[in-house]
């Protein structure tokens, strides 16, 4: 047996490694975060948010009733002139403090992210939330600095933002939707997700203790109805959406013809683009952390991948490989790469879409895997064979699938890339940057990264073209989704 043989024939077994949320300080249930305090709730309810990888409730949840939103609104109305007032150096203080007390508590967040979404905390700890607080590190240096995210022109605060985020990043969006709108002046409604809401709880708790004043920010669990009530409050002065297409379709016709400016980062099918001078082990990486980082649930998911077909087949032998290599289960093990799918709704869609997958035509590969008895999850899959009108290429399955293409030449790919109502993000795998470059002007994206996939930082703006939505998030074009520029 030659070396590399005897190399590769290692196993490698893993012990358990759970992380233990024995000193997480979760109460059993929360209140609204109105006006500076938890309160219950005048017409909405209480529910238990599940653990997507036991189905069993990790704590009682308060969901606002339209009473109670209308509260909300009214008080961040009410605390907004003197929110703006402040020097940009105050405000920015706020922030600071904020982002200080998420990093002092990452360990208790990220677990109980993990528990309420079922990403493998692996994830939550290095990524969700040191990202989380380095936003609001970020837009605290931008408060006082307003004049020159915008050119010199003035800028005034537009009032009070309503803002709606998802349950794939739930203390992330928060961050993203907050940080900026805070920095300019702005007080803040935000509805979290109603299968996620218990960091953006935690993060009522931080803005507590760094004594923001009553009513700049409020936290308001609840359920879509609660989100389509919240757009429709006649007091706000701005919407920020991030989830589905279908749902800010929705928020665009409720505010059509009232004048309040909208910021949406809606959903993708976006393409992975490898030619065949990539360095493909380094591809493959990519790959899988395009498409199985947070089980798929992410907007920006490499989950078209088009590779070219003089490397297909090698492409597809080391992702399969890969794959194999994966582990699936306890989010609350350090090892866990892929952990619990986060709804039985989203897992049923899933399954919905793999199956037409699979009646379609494509060629289906899950690996095999020992999935717990109790909890949502799918194993990861790829689908070879597949055609570009197939629903698995067309739609978004925000699940651990992705559907592979090939093309021939570079304007093959970039065709094949762009033909999508959706238009988010892109990954370009090549060892020739004038190659990178080229390809990448030519893609209808908000967001293309070359060899590499999912890389964030706070610097940079995220945002979409086509249905994949409008407006930017992050870095300084983040700033004018919040301000009045004249
Ligand atoms: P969703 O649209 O169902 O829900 C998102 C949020 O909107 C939730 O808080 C929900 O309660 C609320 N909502 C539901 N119906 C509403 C209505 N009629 N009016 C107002 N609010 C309403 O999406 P989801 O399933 O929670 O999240 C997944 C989607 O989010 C995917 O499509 C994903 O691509 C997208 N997403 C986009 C980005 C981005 O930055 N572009 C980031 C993360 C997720």
């Amino acid at each position: 047996m030659s070396t590399q043989e005897v190399r590769t024939s290692i196993v490698w077994d893993y012990a358990p490694a759970p992380e233990s949320p024995d000193h997480v300080r979760l109460r059993d249930s929360y209140g609204l975060f109105i006006d500076g305090d938890f309160r219950d709730p005048r017409d909405g309810t209480r529910v238990p948010s599940l653990n997507p990888a036991t189905e069993e409730p990790v704590a009682e949840v308060a969901f606002a009733g339209p009473g109670d939103l209308r509260r909300a609104v009214e008080s961040a109305r009410r605390a907004q002139p003197a929110w703006a007032a402040l020097s940009g150096l105050e405000r920015g203080k706020y922030l600071f403090r904020i982002a200080r007390l998420i990093q002092e508590r990452t360990r208790e967040l990220a677990i109980v992210e993990s528990m309420d979404g079922g990403k493998p905390v692996r994830e939550s700890r290095d990524v969700d939330v040191p990202l989380a607080a380095a936003h609001f590190f970020h837009y605290a240096g931008w408060a006082d600095k307003l004049a020159y995210g915008v050119a010199g022109r003035r800028a005034e605060p537009l009032g009070v933002a309503a803002q709606i985020v998802p349950w794939n990043f739930p203390l992330l969006m928060a961050a993203w939707k907050l940080a900026p709108a805070l920095a300019c002046g702005n007080t803040s409604v935000l509805k979290p997700a109603e299968t996620t809401p218990l960091t953006a709880l935690l993060l009522a708790e931080i803005i507590q203790e760094a004594e923001l004043p009553p009513g700049v920010v409020g936290i308001v669990p609840g359920d879509g109805a609660a989100g389509a009530a919240l757009v429709r409050e006649p007091d706000i002065d701005k919407v920020a959406f991030t989830g589905s297409t279908g749902v800010g379709k929705d928020i665009q016709a409720a505010l059509a013809g009232r004048g309040v400016p909208l910021t949406l980062e809606l959903g993708g099918k976006s393409a992975n683009i490898v030619f065949e001078d990539a360095a493909i082990d380094q591809a493959v990486e990519g790959i899988v952390n395009g498409i199985f980082f947070n089980q798929g649930h992410v907007c920006c998911a490499g989950s078209r991948l088009l590779i070219q077909e003089s490397v297909a087949d090698t492409v597809i032998g080391k992702l399969w490989e890969r794959m194999g290599r994966l582990r699936v289960g306890d989010p609350l093990d350090k090892n866990t790469d892929v952990g619990a799918i986060n709804s039985r709704e989203q897992l049923d869609r899933i399954r919905s879409l793999v199956s037409a997958g699979e009646e379609e035509g494509a060629v289906r590969r899950s690996i095999e895997c020992e999935l717990p008895d109790r909890g949502w999850w799918f194993a990861p899959t790829v689908f070879t064979e597949v055609a570009p009108a197939h629903r698995i290429a067309v739609e978004e399955i925000f699940g651990p699938v992705v559907s592979v293409l090939t093309f021939r030449t570079q304007a093959e790919a970039i065709e094949k890339a762009n033909n999508s109502t959706y238009g988010l993000a892109a990954g370009i795998w090549t060892d020739k940057g004038a190659k990178a470059f080229e390809v990448a002007s030519a893609l209808q994206a908000g967001v293309v990264w070359q060899n590499t996939y999912n890389h964030f930082d706070p610097t940079a703006a995220f945002g979409g073209y086509k249905e994949s939505g409008f407006g930017r998030e992050g870095g300084p074009a983040g700033l004018r989704s919040y301000l009045r520029v004249s």
